[in-house]
């Protein structure tokens, strides 16, 4: 097992987040990172540094309009009269204006709410240094996985949410979508994408919805009193995908249940190789908890997913109980070594 991680990460570190209307601080924070950099030392994996992801390799993801935003848009912004020290739009292009053919004019508050679907994508000046980074690390683990291997990429910030050009839900560069990408790309006819996270992964299944070839599944808590909200319900049918909510408060027994379901999926499409986005957010000690998932949950979901024996790339996602991370970081690799 290789693990990447690249330190700009720490270069982004958000203030703000919007819940039920009031201000609060964030915790998609740079103390996540080393509370996981603790869960791979107690493992005696010291993680290698990457190469920032270069341009061509994003826009196999991403837009152009939408990287140009992010790497230039915050010193646009604050060079504005009274900006705040981070980018947060307060508008977003409806369906109706959309409907009448609207576009984003120039303006950087017009581009921020068309490329920012919430806000809980605060955008200050490290964002873009840490956001590709992270995305390196995704493509390191992808290429190791390409030739047949196993690595894990602490990805911070995270990337699932992030569609091809939109940010969301703390995530600006889909990482895992750029792993699948390059697995592709390196001769993997299919790839299968298993999202564990606790939120459904609205943006990696957003981005391979018309592809047969990348397979997304994810397994979350139900989107009709959690984030997203609009999308990760069972009735979606892409090309290619299947969405496994829960119900809120489902523990270990049910959440494992459900990825036996998502890896018979998986065995069926017979991919070539797999990306899994690895939340720990469905822990039963989430501050914003919708599942009940134990340290032995996490174990186990290791476990039945190194059991699919495919080259595999592992992406950080969520989980933002920083004291808790890194013991849970060490339980899943635990488990999914134990099973090759
Ligand atoms: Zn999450």
């Amino acid at each position: 097992m290789k693990a990447f991680h690249h330190p700009d990460e720490a270069q982004h570190a958000p203030q703000f987040f919007l819940m039920r209307g009031t201000v609060r601080a964030n915790f998609e924070v740079p103390a996540r990172a080393a509370s996981l950099r603790a869960g791979l030392d107690a493992l005696g994996l010291k993680p290698e540094e990457t190469k920032p992801a270069p341009r061509e390799a994003l826009l196999k993801i991403h837009t152009p309009e939408y990287l140009d935003f992010l790497e230039h848009a915050h010193a646009e912004w604050a060079a504005m009269p009274e900006a705040g020290a981070e980018i947060v739009p307060n508008i977003h292009p409806t369906p109706e204006m959309l409907a009448q053919s609207s576009r984003p004019a120039g303006h950087v508050i017009s581009r921020a709410g068309a490329h920012t679907a919430d806000a809980a994508c605060p955008i200050g000046a490290g964002t873009w240094q840490a956001s590709i980074g992270a995305a390196g690390c995704a493509l390191a683990a992808a290429d190791v996985a390409a030739k047949g291997g196993m690595a894990y990429a602490l990805c911070r910030p995270p990337g699932h949410h992030a569609y091809a050009g939109r940010a969301g839900g703390h995530c600006y560069i889909n990482n895992s979508a750029l792993a699948a990408q390059r697995l592709r790309d390196a001769g993997a006819q299919r790839v299968a994408v298993l999202d564990i996270d606790s939120h459904h992964g609205n943006g990696t299944q957003g981005i391979f919805w018309d592809r047969p070839d990348v397979l997304t599944v994810s397994i979350h808590g139900d989107p009709s009193r959690y984030y997203p909200w609009y999308v990760g319900f069972a009735e979606e049918k892409g090309a290619a995908n299947l969405n496994l909510p829960q119900p809120f408060g489902t523990s270990d027994e049910g959440w494992l249940a459900a990825l036996d379901t998502a890896i018979a999926a998986i065995r069926q499409f017979k991919p070539d190789a797999l990306v899994v986005p690895l939340g720990f957010d469905a822990s039963e000690f989430e501050p914003l908890a919708a599942l009940k998932v134990t340290e032995e949950g996490f174990k186990r979901a290791g476990h039945a997913i190194g059991r699919l024996k495919l080259p595999t790339a592992i992406c950080q996602e969520g989980g933002y109980n920083v004291d808790l991370l890194g013991t849970l970081l060490q339980r899943f690799l635990t488990g999914f070594g134990e099973a090759r």
